[in-house]
């Protein structure tokens, strides 16, 4: 068995997103997978003696400037005063909205991920799993958007390459939605590390054709240092998880292998899952932990299995519940808990294979051997 931090604060909650109007993105998400994991003897008093409960602690000003600029730093922690004051929400963009703890909430859900990240180095744990809010991956530089606040998958590569001196991430953001802001950031290289560091990022998502944010296509590759480094697979609705282990095993799997990342991150949105109402790709609550049993022997070979996974996206409490109690599962290399029907569309396995794949490899084939 392998040891399982689970990162968790009820500040996560705190980041009240309804006062006004109804929002997605609610403290609930975090409140119902928490009670989840408690009653699968994963967290809480009861759990397990593989499964760790892990304090996050504050990120400090100086480390989300790192990431971001100090106009949007400033926006965030006014508006967030003046929601407090009046008791309301207000807005970044259309649809990000923040509460009175929410600067609070977004500085911890950053900070987090530095903790998992300590609590594997220190050898506490091997992996993590950390239940924040608000979520990160579409916020860049300059703006909080698409529910995201500060971007902490890149928050965390950053803690990575500058803290723990890793020379080469990974990062697999399987959300339904494209990692744009975290693509944003890391186009021409990350930001503010080691200059030998190197990060390998990967988003599989739906066609952004048919979702938000309408960007991040197989084209976009990256540049500079990061050329060949950026790849994004675009799966058509209906994809099902069948689509996704044909990308691992002939895409993300031999890429990894080549690249021999040191550690993996996730972005762990679970919003591609059947019963999301907010996208189309047709998941099932199994098909994130396969995802887990294909890439984990990698992180074994190259990364001393070192892998945390942050949350992003996921608006249908019980199916998000069930897919991250099979994930965190998966990590402590148990089985899966819940499984249902799979449901696989044979012209997106058919596209898949034969156009989107071997499209992906022209693109990127010059840069990489094994594909
Ligand atoms: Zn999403």
């Amino acid at each position: 068995m392998k040891n399982v931090g689970i990162v968790y604060d009820h500040i996560y909650a705190e980041h009240k997103t309804n006062l006004m109007y109804s929002h997605p993105e609610r403290a609930d998400r975090v409140i119902h997978a928490i009670s989840r994991l408690r009653e699968e003897g994963m967290y809480g008093e009861n759990r397990r003696s593989n499964f760790f409960e892990i304090q996050p602690r504050l990120a400090a000003l100086e480390e989300i400037h790192l990431a971001h600029s100090e106009s949007l730093i400033t926006e965030i922690q006014e508006k967030t005063v003046r929601a407090a004051k009046f008791h309301q929400n207000l807005t970044t963009d259309p649809d990000t909205v923040l509460s009175g703890e929410s600067y609070t909430a977004a500085l911890y859900a950053a900070g987090g991920n530095f903790s998992a990240i300590d609590a594997i180095f220190d050898g506490i744990i091997n992996s993590a799993f950390i239940l924040c809010r608000p979520p990160g991956h579409h916020a860049n530089v300059s703006a909080s958007r698409g529910f995201c606040v500060f971007n902490n998958i890149i928050l965390a590569t950053q803690y990575l390459m500058r803290e723990k001196r890793i020379k080469k991430v990974a990062i697999i953001d399987w959300d339904a939605h494209a990692g744009n802001g975290s693509e944003d950031i890391v186009y021409s290289g990350v930001p503010n590390v080691p200059e030998e560091a190197e990060l390998l990022f990967f988003s599989i998502h739906q066609d952004p054709r048919t979702l938000y944010p309408g960007t991040c296509f197989p084209e976009d590759i990256g540049q500079g240092k990061q050329k060949g480094k950026i790849v994004n697979i675009t799966l058509p609705p209906r994809s099902g998880d069948d689509c996704v282990q044909l990308a691992l095993d002939h895409l993300i799997l031999p890429m990894l292998r080549e690249f021999k990342p040191e550690y993996i991150l996730f972005s762990a949105g679970f919003d591609g899952h059947h019963r999301d109402h907010l996208t189309n790709l047709g998941y099932t609550s199994q098909g994130y932990g396969k995802i887990i049993d294909k890439v984990m022997p990698v992180a074994e070979e190259f990364a001393q299995g070192r892998m945390s996974l942050t949350l992003e996206g996921g608006y249908n409490l019980e199916a998000q519940s069930n897919s991250i109690v099979n994930v965190v599962s998966k990590l402590s290399g148990a089985g899966l808990i819940i499984e249902e029907d799979q449901k696989t569309n044979d012209q997106c396995l058919e596209y898949t294979e034969n156009k989107l794949i071997p499209y992906l490899k022209k693109l990127l084939g010059p840069y990489w051997k094994n594909i």
